[in-house]
């Protein structure tokens, strides 16, 4: 199965200081060190909910969104 990593958590390298605090908090072990950052290793394990973005304190983890008003999002997929 393909995974479209448009929507998964996003990490600003840059930003990322390797602490591994939202490596710790998620719960399903979808995130990693690489090279001393950390990245989604197992995007097919994110369930979206945040606590990576949450506990991170550099801010260098985004969760992206889209927002549609359209009746038929079906586009989007
Ligand atoms: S919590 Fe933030 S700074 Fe720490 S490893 Fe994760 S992305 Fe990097
Ligand atoms: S959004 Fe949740 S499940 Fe996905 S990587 Fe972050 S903490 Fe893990």
């Amino acid at each position: 199965m393909k995974t479209d990593l448009r929507w998964k958590p996003q990490v600003d390298r840059a930003r990322c200081n390797g602490c591994s605090d939202c490596i710790t908090v998620c719960p399903t072990e979808a995130l990693g060190l690489v090279r001393g950052r950390a990245a989604v290793v197992r995007p097919q394990a994110c369930t979206y909910c945040s606590a990576c973005e949450d506990v991170c304190p550099t801010g260098a983890i985004a969760l992206p969104y889209q927002v549609c008003f359209s009746p038929d999002c079906s586009e989007l997929e």
